[in-house]
């Protein structure tokens, strides 16, 4: 058995390859570029109309003769005298000579004269050609997260495809004999199997999309098959439960079979003790505890840095931050502790119903607190290391 800490720098040290692949822009949304994307065009392309009103080319009088019409989309420009405009609209393309745009609502209109009440500044409501990004520049660097806004700005510069950090693909093979999917009649002696979508749940956030479901019972043969085919094709293999030392419990034999290089198993931990981590050609391999909420806890102390760093990131794991604990805790054991809590403000409330197998205290729950094994107790208003989750 292995500390918390001993288990974090394994895996921290575990050497892998990271996948970069180019991609359609519209299938990055969440990953990180692998590339700086240069921009191949001035924004905005030409001088633009950032309103509705009047382009005009400035002299000492208020009043102004409209030449003519430019809208959104047209390619006409105008040379203008002094004293003369032309009737635009936003996005539209501005005469290359016109130095000032006056919104309509400033705007006395007759026949084809304007006349203008307020003062008028030199280029105003122009944006200028390559105002956001000139042609060449970076528009995004480097290990930039892409979000919708992101992905929306490269789209704005013709951008089609860009090289990222592809996420892993991943396997989730879930083991036990007693459980029954969702949606089917409950029979007596089984449960409705719950860690497999919730896995897949925690995984789309990463923005996983190549996610394998496997099932079976437990049964070594078929335990080591599956493995086995899951290995073959993923990048990363979860297996949920039969990892313990119950004789019902074949996932450790069947990995050792199939020639897996044991880097971990069992933490000196709570929840989550019989963790196992291992890699088998270039796939990562995690047999999670079948405890739901050990199966999460394992999830995003140890796999989410992992995936973080398969996928170009470089600040992994949870937020950790220090809270001031709202009631004395007495630790029971001497393994390390992660406890769900509630946190509001600068304090947090270690929940009630910390059992392995309840999940309703980690569903209303926003963070774990860390209680490291060397420390028994901590009285009231002392702080404590708290991990944020992702909400
Ligand atoms: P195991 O790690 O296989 O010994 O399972 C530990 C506990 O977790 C048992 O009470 C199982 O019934 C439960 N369990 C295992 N797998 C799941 C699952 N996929 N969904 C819900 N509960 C599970
Ligand atoms: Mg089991």
């Amino acid at each position: 058995m292995i500390s918390v800490s001993m288990a974090l720098s394994i895996i921290s040290k575990t050497p892998f390859t990271p996948n970069l692949r180019t991609l359609l822009l519209k299938d990055a949304n969440g990953l990180l570029l692998a590339e700086d994307i240069i921009s191949n065009i001035h924004m905005p392309p030409f001088k633009q109309s950032a309103m509705d009103g009047y382009a005009l080319l400035l002299h000492n009088k208020n009043s102004y003769q409209i030449v003519g019409e430019v809208k959104a989309g047209d390619a006409v420009n105008y040379s203008l005298e002094p004293g003369q405009g032309i009737r635009i609209f936003t996005g539209a393309r501005v005469p290359d000579n016109a130095n000032t745009i006056v919104i309509q609502e400033k705007v006395n209109r007759s026949e084809n004269t304007i006349t203008i009440d307020s003062e008028i500044h030199l280029n105003q409501n122009i944006r200028a050609v390559g105002e956001q990004i000139k042609k060449g520049d970076i528009a995004l660097t480097k290990g930039t997260k892409l979000t919708p806004a992101g992905i929306g700005f490269l789209a704005g510069l013709g951008v089609t495809e860009v090289k990222v950090y592809v996420p892993p693909t991943v396997a989730i093979i879930t083991t036990g004999n007693e459980l029954i999917t969702p949606g089917e009649e409950l029979k007596e002696g089984k449960i409705y199997e719950s860690n497999s979508l919730q896995l897949e749940t925690v995984l789309q956030q990463l923005h996983i999309k190549q996610i394998t479901n496997y099932v079976v019972q437990d049964e070594y043969e078929s335990t080591k098959e599956t493995i086995q085919q899951a290995i073959n094709n993923n990048d990363l293999v979860l297996i949920s439960g039969g990892i313990s030392v119950g004789d019902y419990d074949f996932v450790k034999e069947a990995l050792s079979e199939l020639h897996t290089e044991e880097l971990f198993y069992k933490i000196k931990q709570k929840p989550g003790k019989p963790l196992f981590f291992g890699t088998n050609n270039k796939t990562m391999i995690f047999a999670l505890p079948g405890n739901p909420a050990s199966s999460l806890t394992c999830f995003y102390i140890y796999v989410l840095p992992i995936i973080q760093k398969m996928m170009g990131i470089t600040a992994i794991g949870l937020n950790r931050t220090t809270k001031l604990i709202t009631k004395d805790f007495v630790k029971k054991g001497d393994r390390a502790q992660f406890l769900k809590a509630k946190v509001s403000g600068e304090t947090v409330e270690i929940l009630e119903g910390q059992s392995s197998a309840m999940l309703y205290t980690y569903a209303i729950a926003n963070a774990l607190v860390y209680i490291a094994e060397n420390v028994d107790s901590i009285e009231k208003g002392n702080t404590v290391e708290t991990i944020l989750l992702p909400q």
